[in-house]
């Protein structure tokens, strides 16, 4: 795409790319400064566990306020940022903040576990276990509060460096999961030498519990895999009661998704479960 490689590179134009290129220059620009607490936040979506219907944990999900209104969404956001070089700084302000407020329930009396999503030019930085257990001892937050979740290019990209890393974050103490599985072209098999604590099924299949034979044969078949093979199945993006108990039937233990909780700030996290005493589904 003409319009990223810089301003001597426009040739072809057509409507609208001027001011879409006059916009990612700009965000260009603001992703190269430290990400600040009046365009950035971090919300988190509570994790569930089925069989208790208790909140066990949240996922840290980054949001960026654009002041010009709302025309880069996240993962776009996280696209350019990566394309630009400065996933890093904005990967490491985010870990900072997940874990301190990890720490910081835990100090209040809430043992959640936070998860936060990290980019592949995170992973393969080679100083990255050693940044995450600066971070962790900074704010004193035991490691098996923190999951780490990684993309299926990783799966497929797997060097004898991330595998290193990812070792060294287990020894630690930090737990990792696969996102988004099935999205990719990865499969079960690029699984096994990898060193993994968690699998999360894309929420693409799940919505097709109880629609689609196929996604619910597709659950069913990773679910089982995924167990022999040790892991911890969660389902992203459970909607419906109907997809929550499809999923516990399929032997799936840990769920996030809309029916239980949107991502919310912090501060909503507590209230939703000190109103509680846990978020849990009502019973069927
Ligand atoms: P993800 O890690 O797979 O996160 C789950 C996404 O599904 C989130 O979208 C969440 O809001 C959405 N979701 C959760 N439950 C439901 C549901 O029941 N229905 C539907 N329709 N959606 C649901 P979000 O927050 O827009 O994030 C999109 C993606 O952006 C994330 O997907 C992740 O890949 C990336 N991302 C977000 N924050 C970060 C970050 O701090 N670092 C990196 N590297 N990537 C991030
Ligand atoms: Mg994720
Ligand atoms: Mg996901
Ligand atoms: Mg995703």
């Amino acid at each position: 795409q003409a319009q990223r490689k810089g301003t001597g590179a426009v040739v072809a134009f057509e409507p609208g790319m001027l001011q879409q290129f006059a916009r990612t220059r700009d965000l260009r620009r603001r992703l190269a400064r430290t990400p600040d607490a009046d365009r950035w936040t971090v919300l988190y979506q509570p994790v569930i566990d089925l069989t208790s219907g208790a909140a066990t944990g949240v996922e840290a999900l980054l949001r960026w306020t654009d002041p010009e209104g709302d025309f880069f969404g996240i993962e776009e956001v996280i696209r350019l940022a990566e394309e630009f070089g400065s996933i890093l700084a904005i990967g490491s302000w985010v870990m900072d903040q997940a874990v301190a407020q990890a720490a910081a329930w835990l100090e209040e009396g809430l043992p959640l576990s936070v998860a936060v999503n990290v980019s592949v030019r995170q992973l393969t930085a080679p100083d990255f276990a050693d940044t995450v257990e600066r971070v962790l001892a900074d704010h004193a937050l035991p490691a098996e509060y923190l999951v780490i979740e990684i993309t299926e290019t990783v799966v497929l990209e797997q060097t004898e460096q991330t595998i290193s890393t990812l070792k060294a974050l287990r020894s630690l103490g930090v737990r990792v999961a696969i996102d988004d599985f099935g999205t990719g072209y990865s499969g079960l098999a690029n699984l096994r030498s990898l060193p993994l604590d968690i699998l999360k099924i894309d929420r693409s299949f799940i919505q097709g519990l109880g629609e689609s034979g196929g996604d619910e044969a597709v659950v069913a078949a990773v679910t089982r895999l995924g167990r022999e093979l040790g892991l911890t199945i969660t389902a992203e993006g459970i909607e419906t009661r109907d997809q929550e108990r499809r999923a516990r039937a399929l032997g799936i233990t840990a769920a996030q998704g809309y029916l239980f909780a949107r991502p919310i700030p912090a501060a909503e996290v507590t209230e939703l479960i000190k109103a509680r005493g846990e978020i849990s589904s009502v019973r069927h």
